[in-house]
Formats: structure tokens, sequence, C-alpha cells
């Protein structure tokens, strides 16, 4: 749950950082000197301090990762196709048998149903298994002296040495190796939250008298729950649904937050995708909801309602959102969407990207792990394969790419030279 804004300044300013690595310790040193007086005014003990940033070295490769321009803009049907899978659904599914004491324990208390809160676990962190690689003292630490928006990484930093103070999260490694690790930007845990986030709304949801949201998963999913709840979930409705749009509608009246009451869009003739009743499927005491088009009117129709909000205020994405949203519904046992991506070639789910990757690597290409996430090095291959059947080299694999790559078995096909794993 954090977000890249639009760079203010060139990486170009970072170099003199990036080539005196001597140079950059001792400013850490003495930017933590500096800081020592500001953290203490937060809340943070001066003795605590000392000993979390003692022995820390700089890691100034997240600070350009801050400024980094996404390179590649994730298609909606891509970002769909591997977000809400077969296995993430399954997946979703047995968490919801293994945790269904702590999950109705958190719907009864904050009013957020199962699915949205596993399928929120789901999306963040695969259900535990990716928490991020990044050392987090290392990182927020790096990020409170060096690049932009110093002051709201100091914020974060703060509150997390406070969380270790306050036993909530434990610190194992010796110091300058934490142990504890997340995104380059300080999101962590289970569901991902940022250490303010988790100061502010993280529970004690196993009664072990400590706010655990690495460790233990009954404190993740109650305050995933406690989360939604605040961003203004309202229990026992629905985040909203797929619908069909009637001939000639105007897209100009799409938007989240160009909401309406249902009866104006029952009027206007949108119908649910599956051919129900609109208004009896989102029955009583449904708000006014909006219509929302995420591949233009072409694509899937949504309407949705202000607990389609709560999920957005997660992390601030239409996108990300829907993905949340949709898994929920799969994990409550609807099928796919009724409307097709607007595409001649569909994405990919993570085991298609994982066969892809396969293929590509039969091929002689150095793509590194095989994890069904096509970084950078797997589009360098992409593209490779791109140029030798005579398609256009954007890097990006779909249906057509896989099919084609599957036709063709690997020794039948000229062995490529292959770019350098970046
Ligand atoms: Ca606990």
């Amino acid at each position: 749950m954090f977000h890249r804004i639009t760079p203010r300044w060139a990486v170009a300013a970072l170099l003199p950082l990036l080539i005196a690595p001597a140079v950059q310790a001792e400013d850490f040193g003495a930017c933590f000197q500096a800081l020592r007086g500001e953290a203490v005014r937060a809340g943070v003990t001066r003795a605590g301090f000392d000993k979390l940033t003692t022995g820390l070295s700089p890691d100034l490769s997240v600070v350009k990762l801050l400024d980094d321009q996404p390179e590649f803009k994730t298609p909606i049907w891509d970002y769909m196709a591997a977000l809400v899978d077969a296995e993430r659904v399954a997946d979703g599914q047995a968490r919801m048998g293994q945790w269904k004491e702590s999950l109705q324990a958190a719907e009864a208390r904050f009013g957020v149903d199962p699915a949205t809160v596993v399928a929120v676990w789901g999306v963040e962190s695969d259900f535990g298994r990716s928490f991020g690689k990044r050392p987090l003292l290392t990182s927020l630490g790096t990020l409170s002296c060096f690049g932009r928006r110093q002051a709201y990484f100091r914020s974060e930093f703060f509150s997390l040495l406070k969380l270790i103070e306050q036993g909530d999260l434990r610190v194992d490694g010796p110091a300058g190796t934490d142990g504890l690790v997340g995104s380059w930007a300080g999101a962590f845990g289970h569901t991902q939250f940022m250490p303010s986030t988790y100061q502010r709304l993280a529970v004690d949801f196993d009664g072990d008298g400590r706010r655990d949201l690495v460790g233990s998963v009954p404190d993740a999913l109650g305050s995933t729950a406690n989360f939604l709840a605040k961003a203004g979930w309202r229990r026992g409705q629905p985040w909203g649904f797929e619908v069909k749009l009637p001939e000639g509608f105007d897209a100009a009246l799409a938007g989240r937050r160009n909401k309406r009451p249902l009866a104006d869009w029952v009027a206007r003739g949108v119908r649910l995708a599956d051919g129900q009743a609109l208004a009896v499927k989102a029955g009583e005491g449904a708000g006014p909801a909006g219509v929302l088009l995420p591949a233009g009117v072409k694509g899937p129709a949504f309407l949705v309602f202000s607990n389609f909000d709560a999920i957005y205020g997660y992390n601030a994405a239409e996108s990300y959102a829907l993905a949340i949203a949709h898994l929920a519904d799969r994990l409550r046992g609807a099928g796919p969407l009724v409307t097709a991506w607007p595409t001649p070639d569909p994405g990919l789910s993570r085991a298609e990207r994982r066969e892809l990757q396969s293929l590509l690597a039969a091929r002689g290409h150095a793509i590194g792990e095989i994890d069904g996430m096509l970084g950078a090095a797997s589009r360098v291959a992409i593209q490779a394969e791109q140029k030798r059947l005579g398609l256009p080299e954007d890097g990006r694999a779909g249906q057509n790419l896989l099919g084609l790559l599957r036709e063709v078995p690997a020794a039948a096909a000229p062995l490529q030279a292959s770019a350098p794993a970046r």
C-alpha cells in the first residue's frame, strides 16, 4: 500500500552518492545523529533509536526505485489475469477454511466478510508467501536520509521503531541485519501495511498481547478487517456487480465517484451481466453507485458501491480494488467475468507465466528464477522471441505468444544470444 508519485528531480542527482560509498556511510551516520531528536519527539526512546540504528548501512537502490518511472505499463487484463487466477482462488478458499474462526470473529467485530479479508491477504502477500525482500530498517532509514519525501519516510521510520520498542514487532537479527523485511518503500507483513497504518489500525486478534502482522495470521486478518471498517466498509453490503450497459450508454456518466441512486441506473437500462434483476441482487439499503469502465465501454462494466471505495482506500488504484473485489466474488464461488476484456490477446495466469518462462529458458534465454513474475529479464527474452517470430517487440506476453512458443519445440528454434539478466 504505497503509491508511486511523479518524480520531481532526476536520478542523475544521485550519481555522486552512488559512486562515493565511503561518504554515504558517513552521511548516513550524521543523518541519524541529526534525526535522533526528531525521533525522540515522535515518541521513540533515545536508547531505542541508538540501538536500532547502530550498524545500519544505506541502501541507495531504494532511492532509485522511488524515482524510477514504471517502464512498462501493465494492461488491466494482464494485471487481473495474474492476480485473480485459479491458483489464488483455490489457495484463498483453503485459507477461508483454515482460518474460519478468526474470519468469523473479524466479521462479527468489524462487519467485513471473510472472502473480502482473504482476498486482500491474497493480493497483498499471496497469503503470506511474499512479504518483500528488503530489510525494513535499512530501506526506511535510507529513505529518511536521502531522496525525495524524506519527511514522509521519517514518519514511517519512527513508527517502525516504535512498533519494535512497544514489542509488537520483534527484531531477530544482529544490529544492521534486522530480520524484518518488506517492500522497498516499507510496506510489510501479511497485509503489507505501512508502519504508520500499522501503528494506527493493527489489532491484537489472537490475544497474546502483541499486534503482530508478521507472525500472526489472526492479527493480520483482524487488522485488515479493521482497516476496511475504518475506511467506511458497510456491513452486509456488496462492493458492486459486473453489469451490462444499455446500447448507446453515455460513457461520460461513468466514474467511481459519479454515484447515482440504484433506481436511476435501473431506469437507464443497466442490468446485471448474468441477467439477474439488479435491484433484487443489490438488496435493501444499497446506497448510490457509480459505473466503472476499466477498459472503456467495450470491456467489462461494473456498478460499484461505497464498499468498493473502502477497498480503494487500501491502495489507491481502481485496478487494485477491482482485483480484490473480483477475487472475493470468486472465493464465494462466482465464476469469471461475463464480458471479455477488449483485447485479441488475453493475459496469462501465473501458471501460464511460469510455463512461458520455462519455454523461454528452454530456448536459451537467461531469465533467472521461474517464478511467474515477468520482470525485466523475462521481457528482454520475450522481445527476442517476438523479433524472431516477426511480432511487434513490445515485451508483453499474452496467450498468443504462449501459444506460438508451445507449437515450436525448443530444439527446432534457433538459439538466441541471450541477454544478461538485469
Ligand atoms: Ca497478537
